[in-house]
């Protein structure tokens, strides 16, 4: 700061406090040196001393946004009240950062009267910010009104539907301009990818993946860090974890959020073995763990049922690397105790905790106590999730299907007699298939799919072939119970048995089935398939809203254990 007062000092003493060449260096120093006082001190000299010229606001504005927004406003109020020109840097910036009271939509109407409007700079600020902001609708009718649009106008759309929810549109943008707009110059950019790829990940499309992963190498972009983990990222949740595996070793470099994907990867995939060993190789890589990467260690003990590796996990947290457990990290120790049916350890580990449990973890804690049929510690978990947070629909779901179980239905009308009351409607079962790059959705118990008759009856004949081969249908267990969604009755199949049907009688080359299901699959869904798998000679790979299960030869990946 000192030498910003000397600098301003000279400049006073040698008569060249007004010279707007002098000036406009003096404020290029301040940037230099970046604070929130030198921003504050380099606002006033220019709001003392107003220069004709955009440029030294663009600095001083860039320099306050981000210490000081409100001030960065002001003085982009004052060089318009004064009637300092703007040029094409100052709307982007502004837009760019948000500033508070100069929103897109106070902006427009100056840009437009400004003449800005046809500016491919300010379009595509605009439409960043628009998107940003939650307008996407304007956001794209600006996109389509655009006489001439380059490759950042393409890669701002494509971020904003990624980031808004929108994969689907994000992904068939980013194929549009690779086919139909000459105008799109053949290079692309990193983080156009990294929202592409983002997009591919939630929708779980495998065949459009491998589709961008060529595209990525044809375009000679490298597998760096961020490329390079977001694309294991992809591969793992649209269910091929090999692929996955295949560009972490391809990679010539990796950072903990690198091996953090992989380990997720492997775990939700069930080699929680391989993943401890990919947990164990980072550290001796000489990277230092952080509490993602022990989360995903711990969700690899918790779905391989590794109780033993789990506490040493858990206490090496603190011993080795000074880590503190936060409230996911005992949630994941809570499930690993449930699943295993260490019920009372884990409540007692619970109550031990030295941070407040919240009802996320008393949740984990009733599930484990219903799968495990404990009525009295799934009463006493269900208090404790009610006094935090009363209006949550699945832990009524579970408790009613305890009760269900053990012929209590006293007590299971009970239930969903509150859980109408408290107005807690169920999210429907959705499966989803990709074929060619075609979206076909299943929902339980909804007939609008066109070809809803023939599978309704080839599903059918699917159960009765698979019945000969010993699966007996089963929706009373409760022992493995943790349906999320309504039992299965003659109309309403759940999702993930249509899905796989659909593939088996219009597409019965493929070798591979995989489905993204919504909800966890529930007992006898799971038995469906493992049958399907053997009898009809397919791999399935459903994943559900937990993890993958990988159906092959009459058994699955999780080993029964989800
Ligand atoms: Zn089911
Ligand atoms: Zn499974």
């Amino acid at each position: 700061m000192n030498r910003v007062y000397n600098l301003h000092a000279t400049l006073i003493k040698t008569g060249q406090h007004n010279n707007p060449l002098s000036l406009r260096t003096f404020f290029l120093r301040c940037a230099e040196l970046p604070s929130a006082d030198t921003a504050s001190y380099a606002a006033a000299v220019l709001l003392r001393f107003p220069i004709p010229d955009p440029t030294p606001y663009n600095t001083v504005i860039r320099h306050l946004a981000l210490h000081s927004p409100t001030l960065a406003t002001t003085l982009f109020s004052h060089m318009h009240r004064t009637g300092v020109p703007v040029d094409h840097f100052t709307f982007p910036l502004i837009l760019r950062h948000s500033l508070p009271r100069l929103k897109p939509h106070h902006l427009h109407p100056l840009i437009l009267k400004l003449g800005f409007a046809s500016n491919i700079f300010v379009q595509n600020a605009l439409i960043n910010a628009y998107g940003s902001s939650g307008s996407l609708n304007l956001a794209v009718h600006l996109f389509d009104e655009m006489p001439q649009r380059d490759l950042a106008s393409w890669s701002t759309l494509i971020v904003c539907f990624t980031n808004n929810g929108y994969p689907a549109e994000a992904l068939s943008l980013f194929q549009q301009m690779q086919l139909g707009d000459p105008q799109v110059p053949e290079s692309t950019d990193g983080v156009m990818m990294l929202s592409v790829i983002s997009a591919v990940s939630s929708l779980g499309a495998l065949e459009l993946g491998i589709w961008v992963h060529a595209y990525i190498r044809r375009a000679g972009l490298g597998l760096t860090v961020p490329l390079g983990t977001a694309l294991i990222n992809m591969y793992s949740r649209c269910g091929s974890i090999d692929r996955s595996v295949k560009v972490f070793e391809e990679m010539p470099h990796r950072n903990v959020v690198t091996w953090t994907s992989l380990i997720t990867g492997l775990a939700v995939h069930g080699r929680s073995r391989e993943a401890l060993r990919a947990f164990r190789d980072m550290r001796e890589a000489g990277l230092r763990p952080d509490g993602a990467a022990y989360t995903a260690a711990l969700v690899a003990c918790s779905h391989g049922g590794l109780v033993e590796d789990g506490w040493r996990v858990f206490e090496s947290m603190r011993s080795e690397y000074g880590v503190y457990p936060m409230l996911e990290h005992y949630g994941c120790m809570v499930d690993l105790l449930g699943r295993a049916g260490m019920l009372l350890e884990a409540f007692k580990f619970v109550e031990d905790m030295p941070i407040k449990p919240n009802s996320v973890i008393w949740r984990t804690l009733l599930g484990a106590c219903v799968n495990h049929n404990d009525l009295v510690l799934a009463e006493k978990a269900k208090e404790r999730v009610n006094e935090l947070d009363p209006h949550h629909d699945g832990d009524y779901v579970l408790l009613s299907n305890a009760y269900g179980g053990v012929g209590n239905w006293g007590g299971k009308a009970g239930v969903r007699n509150s859980m109408r009351e408290n107005r807690i409607v169920k999210e429907p079962g959705l499966s989803v298939v990709h074929i060619d790059q075609v979206v076909h959705e299943f929902v339980s118990g909804d007939n609008s799919h066109p070809q809803w008759e023939e599978i309704m009856k080839f599903l059918v004949s699917v159960v009765d072939t698979i019945k000969l081969g010993g699966y007996a249908p089963n929706t009373s267990s409760v022992l493995h119970d943790i349906q999320e969604e309504e039992k299965e009755h003659s109309l309403g199949y759940h999702s993930e048995k249509l899905a796989v049907a659909f593939v088996l009688l219009y597409h019965r080359d493929r070798k591979a089935i995989r489905v993204i299901k919504n909800l966890r699959i529930c007992y006898d869904c799971h038995s469906f398939m493992k049958h399907v798998s053997g009898i009809f000679d397919k791999d399935i790979i459903i994943r559900d809203r937990n993890r993958f299960h990988h159906f092959s030869k009459g058994s699955c990946s999780c080993g029964d254990f989800w």
